[in-house]
């Protein structure tokens, strides 16, 4: 049999074409991860999730994944869509801000918000990426790169740091676009720095030795550019050439721009052969923002008490290359059919090794044609959910196939002996595939009750003392309620709040 291939658009090329590992068999894919400046936003994790779900649908076709996804915390810097990025670190700003007064300085900060991160990444049951390195653990790799293109050229030094002279790579702009004799559009408003040779070369490294985060380097005390760390991790785990790297749409230039022409400068070979870029999710028809009300976190919403997995459910079902746009109701929508999953979860978990008539052995063949017939159906349709995600990751079609799945289980009047077998399987394969029908622990409570451990209880009871602080006493009750809810018991006291499991009834 042929093997299947695995399409996906390439921004590059402007194409959907097959993914082509180098070493067959075996993806080696690297994620742009968030800036742990604050909390994750529902639309990073749309992100997050497309890349997931590059990485569940090449483990079902058998291959090995490497995958790769950064934290983000040092570098970014706030007006970030210009060809050399300016203004302040965002980590600095947000620790200035008033929700930073909370933090002891900006180590702690960035430790706080990448907590968040891995608790709404599990809440949301993302797979675990094989290794998720931090920017700031990585500064000497950075430095190294960034010294290998002064000396070859490539990059230069100034008073204030060290820039990427993009007129050294003749190609810069292949992806985006904003190739150099177009830069002048893409550069706009940038602050003319006039010891750079062009508007549009980027920062290396920065020299600061006021700045919170600083290294020494060959240049000084500073700070590494945003783009040279994906460049120096991409290639510290995965290699000179990667097959497949991913972000969001508004990394495709400059990020993915920089992060080529520094890696493709480096090596002398290509950096990534395929670009895959999420479209931007929109929330109630508007862009994101704080000020339209429409700015969701995950877990605002799972206080709220909407179920994680009907959200990722939500997030999931329009294909990543179109234009999404996320609404209460959607997730409404989504809670429902994720009903229908656990509905056939329990049902098919309660009987599969259960022999089909009541008290007698089961015989050898329990469920009979029966069984046979729905173990094939449902192949054929699993069989179908995948060919989708292998046809640029058609989510829409996958789940829609899933959901035929669960409709034939749910149809069956009783799932005895390899009734039972076929439905479990089939579960787990859109579980692994998809990851919306996860195994819950115990058969009352949503799966969220088994992932409320320690870290995050006392995470959500950081962010109620900071709404107490903040006389958001609101948003401070409804965390207390939602807790409670949990089966957690919050006790305040002069010396802060402690928290007690509630034993169960
Ligand atoms: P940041 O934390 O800003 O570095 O963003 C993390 C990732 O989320 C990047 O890959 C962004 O491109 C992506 N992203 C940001 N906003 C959205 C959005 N509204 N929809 C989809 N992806 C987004
Ligand atoms: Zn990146």
């Amino acid at each position: 049999m042929a093997e299947r291939e695995f399409k996906l658009y390439d921004t590059m090329t402007r194409q959907v074409r097959p993914l082509q590992p180098l070493e067959p068999g075996h993806l080696k894919f690297y994620t742009c991860g968030p800036t742990v400046y604050s909390y994750a936003h529902i639309g990073n994790f749309r992100s997050f999730l497309a890349a997931d779900l590059v990485a569940r649908t090449a483990r079902a076709l058998g291959w090995r994944v490497s995958w790769v996804t950064n934290i983000t915390d040092v570098g970014h810097l706030t007006q970030d869509d210009v060809a050399d990025a300016g203004g302040e670190d965002r980590m600095e700003k947000a620790l200035k801000s008033k929700e930073g007064e909370r933090f002891a300085n900006v180590w702690d900060l960035a430790e706080f918000y990448t907590r968040a991160y891995l608790e709404d990444w599990a809440r949301l049951n993302l797979s675990e990426p094989t290794v998720r390195p931090k920017a700031t653990q990585h500064v000497r790799e950075q430095i190294l790169m960034a010294l290998a293109l002064v000396e070859r050229g490539n990059a230069y030094e100034t008073p204030t740091g060290v820039y990427f002279d993009v007129e050294s790579q003749p190609d810069y702009g292949k992806l985006s676009g904003n190739t150099r004799d177009k830069l002048q559009e893409a550069v706009r408003d940038v602050v003319l720095d006039e010891n750079k040779r062009r508007q549009a070369d980027f920062a290396l490294w920065k020299k600061d030795d006021k700045h919170l985060m600083q290294w020494f380097s060959p240049w000084g005390w500073g700070f590494p550019g945003w783009h040279i760390e994906c460049s120096a991790m991409a290639r510290a785990y995965l290699g000179d050439t990667i097959d497949l790297h991913s972000g969001g749409e508004d990394n495709a230039f400059p990020h993915h721009e920089c992060e080529i022409a520094q890696s493709e400068a480096f090596t002398g070979k290509p950096f990534a052969n395929h670009w895959m870029h999420v479209r931007f999710l929109q929330v109630e028809g508007e862009k994101m923002a704080k000020s339209a009300g429409n700015f969701f976190t995950v877990r605002d919403l799972i206080g709220e008490g909407f179920d994680p997995i009907a959200l990722r459910y939500a997030l999931i079902s329009v294909p990543y290359g179109k234009p999404m746009n996320f609404t209460i109701q959607l997730l409404r929508d989504a809670e429902g059919n994720v009903g229908r999953f656990r509905e056939a979860r329990r049902r098919a978990a309660g009987s599969a090794l259960l022999p089909s008539s009541s008290g007698a052995a089961p015989p050898a063949d329990a469920g009979g044609d029966s069984g046979a017939e729905l173990a094939a159906n449902l192949d054929r349709i699993y069989d179908e959910a995948l060919e989708a995600m292998c046809h640029d990751l058609n989510t829409s079609v996958a789940i829609a196939k899933a959901l035929e799945g669960v409709k034939a289980v749910l149809r069956e009047p009783s799932l005895d002996g390899s009734m039972g077998e076929a439905a479990v399987r089939f579960l787990d394969q859109v579980e692994a595939l998809l990851g919306i029908c996860p195994v819950e622990r115990d058969d009352a409570g949503a799966c969220e009750t088994a992932l409320i451990d320690g870290r995050a209880i006392e995470s959500w009871i950081d962010e109620r003392t900071a709404a107490k602080s903040a006389k958001d006493f609101a948003r401070a009750d409804a965390i207390r309620e939602k807790l409670a809810s949990e089966g957690i018991e919050l006790r305040d006291s002069p010396e802060g709040t402690t928290w007690s499991r509630k034993p169960k009834l």
